[in-house]
C-alpha cells in the first residue's frame, strides 16, 4: 500500500498552544507554527506523509467568515487533488463544532475530513494533542474514512461533526455527541468503525456563504421580557436561535415577540440551553400558528449555523427552513 497522503490545515487553538510550561495554566492558542507542530508529529513515526498548510494561528473564538472561506477553498482544492487522499484540520475546541458544521453542510463526502484538537496546550504535562493528532492521521489514512462527512477526533473518539459539542470546559474527554453515538473508536494503532459509511457519494448539501448574515442566539432566562428580541430586530438580525428553556420554551412575552419577527420574514429556530435532548415542534409552543421553528436535535450553536447556511441560500420560509433541521 502507499503511504497516504494527508493535507493538514492548521488554524491553531490549544493543538498549537504554547504557555508557560509543563505546569502553567496560561498559554496563547496558536502559539506553535503548524510547520513545528508537524515535524514532532512527523517524529512520531506515523504512517502517512503530511503536507502542512497554515490558514490561521488563533484562539477559535475568534474564528469567522475569512477563515472558514480559506478553510472551506483549501478542502475543495484537496478534494479535486488525486494526489491528497485525506484532509486533517488542526482547530481550538471552542468553535469546533461551529466549523466543523459549517464545513460537513457545504462540502461533500468522497475524502475523509477530520477536524482535531486538544484541551491542554502542546507544552504541558499530560498534553493531548499529539495522541489526538495521531488518531486523526489513522481516520484520514482509512479508506473507510470517506462518506461520513466531517468528523471529529478527540480523546480516542471519532465524532460526526453534525452531532458533536463541546460539553467540557476542561476535561480531555470534553466532547459529547448526540442524537448519535461515536462512528468509531480510535487510537494511534486501532481504528474500529461502528458502521458502513452512511453518506457515500453525497455532494455539497449548500452553497458556502458569500457572506454570513446576521444571525443571533437569545438565551432565555426566567422573568425576561421581549425588549431583547425587539433589539436583535432593531441591529438588523437577519434570523434568531433561541437558546430556550427545556424544549425550546420562552416567558410567553419573547415567544409572542419572536412570532411577531418570525411574520415579519425572520426565521426562529426554537432551540435549548439545556446541554441535550430534542426540541420538538408544537409541544408547548404551538410552531404551526406562530411560525417557528423547532431545532430538533441541534444545541444554538449548530443551529446558528444551520440557519447562516439556509439564509445565505435564501431559504428562509418556516416550512423550509424546518424540512432542512428535519433532514439535515
Ligand atoms: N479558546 C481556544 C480555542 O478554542 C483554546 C481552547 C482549545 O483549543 O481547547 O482555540
Amino acid at each position: 500500500m502507499t503511504t497516504p497522503r494527508i493535507l493538514v490545515l492548521g488554524t491553531g487553538g490549544t493543538i498549537a498552544g504554547a504557555g508557560t510550561g509543563a505546569t502553567g495554566a496560561a498559554y496563547r492558542p496558536g502559539g506553535l507554527a503548524l510547520g513545528t507542530l508537524v515535524e514532532h508529529l512527523s517524529a512520531l513515526g506515523l504512517a502517512a506523509e503530511l503536507v502542512p498548510q497554515e490558514i490561521a494561528r488563533i484562539g477559535s473564538q475568534d474564528i469567522g467568515w475569512a477563515e472558514w472561506q480559506a478553510l472551506h477553498a483549501a478542502c475543495t482544492t484537496a478534494l479535486a487533488d488525486p494526489a491528497i487522499d485525506g484532509i486533517i484540520i488542526t482547530h481550538g475546541t471552542d468553535t469546533a463544532e461551529e466549523t466543523g458544521f459549517l464545513l460537513d453542510l457545504t462540502l461533500p463526502t468522497h475524502k475523509p475530513i477530520v477536524m482535531v484538537g486538544a484541551m491542554r496546550a502542546a507544552d504541558a504535562v499530560g498534553a493531548d494533542g499529539m495522541r489526538n493528532f495521531a488518531n486523526a492521521v489513522k481516520v484520514a489514512s482509512d479508506p473507510q474514512a470517506a462518506g461520513r462527512g466531517v468528523m471529529l477526533v478527540m480523546g480516542d473518539a471519532v465524532l460526526a461533526a453534525r452531532d458533536a459539542r463541546k460539553a467540557a470546559t476542561s476535561s480531555i474527554d470534553a466532547f459529547r455527541t448526540f442524537p448519535r453515538g461515536p462512528l468509531a473508536r480510535v487510537t494511534p494503532a486501532t481504528l474500529d468503525w461502528f458502521g458502513p459509511p452512511h453518506r457515500t457519494g453525497e455532494l455539497a448539501r449548500y452553497a458556502f456563504p458569500p457572506e454570513l448574515p446576521r444571525v443571533a442566539i437569545l438565551t432565555a432566562g426566567a422573568g425576561m421580557d421581549e425588549k431583547p428580541v425587539e433589539a436583535l430586530l432593531g441591529i438588523g438580525a437577519r434570523g434568531i436561535v433561541l437558546a430556550g428553556m427545556g424544549q425550546g420554551n420562552a416567558p410567553r412575552v419573547v415567544i409572542e415577540a419572536l412570532a411577531r419577527a418570525a411574520a415579519s420574514g425572520v426565521p426562529v429556530v426554537r432551540s435549548t440551553r439545556v446541554d441535550e435532548g430534542l426540541v420538538d415542534r408544537n409541544v408547548e409552543v404551538d410552531d404551526d400558528v406562530l411560525g417557528l421553528v423547532a431545532a430538533r436535535a441541534f444545541g444554538p450553536a449548530r443551529a446558528r449555523m444551520l440557519l447562516i447556511v439556509l439564509i445565505a441560500n435564501g431559504i428562509t420560509e418556516a416550512a423550509a427552513v424546518q424540512a432542512a433541521f428535519d433532514g439535515v
